[in-house]
């Protein structure tokens, strides 16, 4: 394809699942930069912290470029024939079960189509599962369950409609910002509407609520299903809808009804007064819109969770309306996508069920395919335990880090390093997974590839390329597609473009659907090249239309088709189907390990930080990995404030930063998923979780691990920058993080007899010619070295017995200045700024590098309102996803001054 230049091309982000519109505009000299799509209508032109800075993202650093085969350089031809005929000889040895395929939420709907057609119709085995099986895959079986569909009802819209919102398992201010600042303008317009968050942790999206549930982990079953109780016995149901488009109503009642509101605050550790107020709301209020996400269905309930939330929907009959409804927002910017083309292990394409032989044999006629899948393949989980005792005897991971994002990822790890053919697809050279692949592929990145993906309201979006493919880079639908050719499939996988595969797909959706499925895009089953590059974000269903009609469940609102307006589902008598739900609560926690880690997101990291870790900006907000800790847990285990913790369970060990904060609810601690061993010495947090999933979804209970935690005896503490990255790989704990210039370390030793000036010297890698200065007191246990090259920092060590104090930004962006007078090189050794400077304190506006202790000063000199430090200071006026934090330490400031 020909790329325009200083043309600015629509295109999606490829972060989270709100799915933003993005405007990408590549300058003649080359340099890329990104606005929010002010058309786009997921986002209207915003966009959060980690969208603005993707052009920090798309430099060609540790990029794979070429195929590679036992870690040397190969052509296409000969990896992709190693692959195939490995894949067939494994199967004609062993039998299709014996191969699987790890995809991804990242992968784009097209990618995602051909890697499940040749997996599911012409391997015929349906082992091929996705990362979203860890973000969403409860809410999948939850919808099933009840609608006879995984069909999301919400809109974005209904955000704006609703007069209360409850937010369950949802930091949406930090994992879905975009969505956080819509609901933040709409209740600034109107006051009225109310807020309610569930969740453990007061997050930052406790910002916008007027109630924050602090319930216990695993709490939400009894939460909703004394929810529905509450509704029965306050006549807050509806009746008639109940009697006319539901089933199961009676038993689901009756289930629920087995914890009295004693025993419902017994098991969300919320008060009988909390509960109440939050019981007579709900109840009073008939547009809500209950927004889940993470915090539901990572669990071992997850589904059970889902099915809770919705029994009170049903009850109410509040679906299916402008403002009202159950609405699970995705994780990945593409997990609806997946779901569409059937990319998990027990659903078929379009949504059809891989049980039911009627659907397969529609599917396997229109793909024209020797065999589709009999039965459902393995979930995640079971998929790398079948590597692990050897039932899985060749695995293909497309753009997806499981040795980093699966429980029990030390097992995972193993599993793949004995597996005797391993075949990884990624963008990067060099990751925690790609490491063991025995035939590497390289893959086309964002910004270098063109698709759809689906956002949570079931929006399908353009992302289209503006940029040069690298290298031998290839689309992922194409690598896959020249393997099923090669494999024997060729008239099946003969696809020129992504625009053919899309229009397949389409077709798919439309093929003797006649209204019984809700997925249903056969409008566009005969888009050419020419309307793919046009095509329009739309919603789908759009497909019945055009047939005359829509799909059965789906009616109208005003001008809108809206799922479930008429009242139909699809289950095969056409009425939704309650769960009965008994509360149950389940202690994890055990003498050994008394303590429950919730596991999730922060707010400028994505994932295992292979695309976020390479932006500086992204990576001053939070540079290393760490633990929140209530301050009476913190007293009761010993554990000061930024001392370095380890937090164990029984499947291993990481070393963190602690982070001590009454926002963390006690008995719990919170620990962000994002580090690898590419960041941190002992940071990958899913060497802690364990592979216990719920019984319905196989979804992994990621936020509720039992550990227990304790101080790591540091002699010594150490920062560091350094120009070039270092490896400081002898130090118990280290964290590397980009910065302007070059990089920035965290260190801690156990042992503070050590030679610094040569460590210094090995984490700069300095050179012979380099001017030394330091200063050390070994008495006080305080060193200080700096290395220059010519007028330039090369690096800069400080060690102090405690948490070294000095300001990180201050010595980040010493690495950029000249140092041409002593002077300066001095106030390095020194620690300190030398002249006015200030220190910044910790970054909390990334977008104009604005900190934490500017803010503070700001408020201490009149700023009482966010816009007010705005004005002051340019923070928050941009992609806006650092108001909260903001409005934390307004209260904070407040609060110090009044006290
Ligand atoms: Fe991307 Fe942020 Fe929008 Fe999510 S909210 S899609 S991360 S810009």
């Amino acid at each position: 394809m020909e790329i325009e230049e200083a043309r600015e091309v629509r295109t999606t982000c490829p972060y989270c699942g709100v799915g933003c519109g993005v405007l990408a505009k590549v300058a003649a000299d080359g340099q890329v930069s990104v606005r929010g799509d002010p058309d786009h209508p997921a986002n209207f032109g915003r966009l959060c912290s980690k969208g603005s800075a993707l052009a920090e993202t798309i430099d060609l650093d540790g990029r794979l470029l070429h195929p590679e085969i036992h870690d040397r350089r190969a052509g296409w031809d000969e990896a992709l024939d190693l692959v195939a005929s490995t894949f067939s000889q494994t199967i004609a040895e062993h039998g299709p079960d014996a191969i699987a395929f790890y995809v991804s939420g990242q992968l784009l709907t097209e990618d995602y189509y051909v890697a499940n057609k040749l997996m599911k119709g012409f391997v015929g085995s349906a082992n091929i599962d996705t990362n979203s099986r860890l973000c969403m895959a409860s809410s999948v079986a939850g919808h099933r369950r009840a609608f006879g569909s995984d069909t999301v009802p919400g809109t974005y819209d209904d955000l704006e409609f609703a007069d209360l919102i409850v937010l369950v398992g949802s930091n949406l201010a930090w994992c879905h910002p975009v969505l956080y600042q819509r609901i933040a303008a709409a209740r600034e317009k109107r006051p009225e509407m109310k807020v309610v968050l569930v969740d453990p942790r007061r997050t930052m999206t406790a910002d916008i609520a007027d109630m924050h549930l602090a319930i216990a982990p695993d709490g939400d079953v009894a939460l909703f299903t004394g929810l529905l109780a509450y509704l029965g016995q306050h006549n807050a149901l509806d009746r008639a809808y109940i009697t006319t488009h539901t089933t199961g109503f009676g038993q689901a009642l009756f289930a629920a009804s087995a914890l009295d509101l004693v025993g419902v605050a017994a098991a969300t550790g919320l008060s009988e007064d909390e509960l109440g107020r939050f019981y007579s709301l709900f109840a009073a209020t008939s547009k809500t819109v209950t927004v889940y996400s993470q915090g539901v269905n990572q669990s071992s309930s997850g589904t059970d969770k889902v099915n809770a939330i919705i029994n009170c929907h049903l009850a109410t009959g509040r679906i299916g309306k402008p403002g009202a409804g159950p609405f699970s927002v995705t994780g990945q910017p593409n997990a609806m996508g997946g779901r569409e083309v059937g990319g998990m292990a027990n659903m078929l394409a379009a949504h059809m069920e891989i049980e039911n032989p009627d659907h397969r044999d529609r599917v396997q006629r229109f793909w024209n395919a020797p065999a589709v899948a009999g039965k459902p393949g393995l979930k995640a989980v079971e998929m790398f335990k079948a590597v692990a005792d050897g039932h899985i005897k060749a695995l293909w991971i497309m753009a997806t880090n499981p040795v980093d994002s699966m429980p029990d990822a030390d097992a995972v790890e193993a599993a793949i390093k004995a597996c005797p053919f391993v075949v990884v697809s990624d963008v990067l050279a060099r990751t925690d997974t790609v490491r063991h692949a025995h035939v590497r592929l390289p893959a086309a990145a964002w910004g270098e590839k063109d698709g759809t993906v689906t956002n949570s309201e079931r929006r399908v979006s353009r992302q289209r390329a503006f940029l040069r493919v690298p290298g031998d880079a290839l689309p992922d639908w194409r690598i896959v597609a020249e393997v099923g050719k090669r494999m024997g499939f060729g008239e099946a996988f003969s696809y020129a473009s992504p625009a053919e595969v899309f229009a397949e797909h389409a077709a798919l959706s439309g093929f003797e659907n006649d209204g019984a499925r809700d997925f249903d895009i056969g409008a566009y089953a005969g888009v050419d090249g020419e309307g793919y590059e046009a095509l329009e974000p739309f919603q789908w269903p759009e497909g019945g239309a055009q047939a005359g009609g829509w799909p059965e469940g789906v009616g109208t609102t005003g001008l809108q088709a809206r799922f479930f307006a008429n009242g139909n589902f699809f289950t095969p008598d056409r009425k939704a189907r309650f769960i009965a739900i008994r509360p149950t609560t389940e202690i994890r926690t055990s003498p050994d390990y008394p303590l429950i880690l919730n596991t999730g997101r922060i707010r400028d990291h994505w994932h295992t930080m292979t695309r976020t870790g390479k932006s500086p900006r992204l990576s001053q907000h939070i540079a290393e990995p760490f633990v929140e800790i209530h301050p009476a847990d913190a007293q009761r285990f010993g554990i000061g404030d930024a001392d370095i913790a380890r937090v164990s369970s029984p499947r291993g060990d990481v070393l963190v930063r602690a982070l001590v904060t009454a926002r963390q609810r006690q008995g719990s601690l919170f620990a962000p998923m994002h580090w690898t061993d590419q960041f941190s010495a002992k940071g990958r947090l899913d060497t802690l979780t364990a592979p216990l999933t719920d019984p319905i979804s196989g979804q992994p209970a990621l936020k509720h691990v039992a550990v227990r935690i304790e101080k790591f005896a540091a002699k010594a503490f150490g920062f560091a920058v350094a120009r070039q990255r270092p490896e400081p790989n002898t130090a118990p704990y280290w964290a590397v993080a980009k910065c302007k210039g070059g990089w920035r370390v965290e260190l801690a030793f156990a042992d503070d007899d050590i030679d610094w000036a040569g460590f210094a010297g090995s984490l700069f890698g300095t050179s012979l010619g380099a001017e030394i200065s330091a200063y050390h007191d070994r008495d006080a246990g305080q060193h200080r070295i700096a290395a220059f090259d010519d007028d330039q920092l090369s690096g800069a060590l400080f060690v102090a017995p405690s948490p070294v104090a000095v300001s990180r930004g201050w010595a980040a962006e010493q690495l950029s200045a000249d140092h041409v007078d002593r002077r300066s090189r001095l106030a390095i050794v020194a620690g300190r700024p030398g002249g006015i400077d200030v220190d910044r304190g910790a970054i909390v506006c990334s977008c104009f590098g604005v900190g934490a202790n500017q803010i503070a000063e700001a408020v201490r000199r009149g700023c009482g309102s966010v816009a007010a430090i705005g004005a002051a200071l340019n923070a928050g006026t941009n992609c806006g996803s650092c108001r909260a934090e903001i409005r934390v330490i307004i209260d904070a400031q407040s609060l110090q001054a009044a006290e």
